[in-house]
């Protein structure tokens, strides 16, 4: 008899119980919206308030918010979070390095706000943003219709 299936089984289980990789899918229109805000903010930062849901492990970005008291600068955008509603849907923000750094600041780091940070960097194109959880830690970006 051919025992090789509850092998099988067995490694799919084990697989299965492993946490599952964290991605951040974005909808195309807020894409576009991150691409144009930072633009016209360039060469100041601009930064843009993220709403949308968890999914397990999927955290799927549907819309932007411009922030309240926003403030623009050359090397730190920020509002302050003390202002913002409590939202459940707002799940991040995004913010431009005029800088042309894909990484986040320590700054960036420190003023963490929900879930995902989103980055983009001069010259601000598609290939260009990057999405970070609060470690710091790169997490795959889909872009979805
Ligand atoms: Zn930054």
């Amino acid at each position: 008899m051919d025992f090789s299936f509850l092998k099988r089984n067995k490694n799919s289980n084990a697989s299965d119980s492993r946490p599952k990789k964290k991605i951040v899918t974005i909808t195309k229109n807020v894409v576009d919206g991150i691409i144009s805000y930072s633009k016209m903010h360039h060469p100041y930062e601009g930064i843009l308030i993220l709403e949308g849901e968890r999914r397990k492990t999927e955290i799927h970005i549907n819309n932007l918010v411009i922030p309240p008291f926003s403030v623009h600068g050359p090397f730190y955008s920020g509002f302050p979070i003390n202002e913002l509603p409590f939202d459940l849907k707002y799940i991040g923000t995004a913010h431009s390095h005029p800088s042309g750094s894909s990484q986040p600041s320590l700054e960036d780091l420190n003023h963490f706000y929900g879930l995902i940070s989103i980055i983009i960097s001069h010259p601000y194109e598609e290939r260009d943003l990057r999405a970070f959880d609060s470690q710091g830690r790169e997490v795959p970006l889909v872009k979805t219709e």
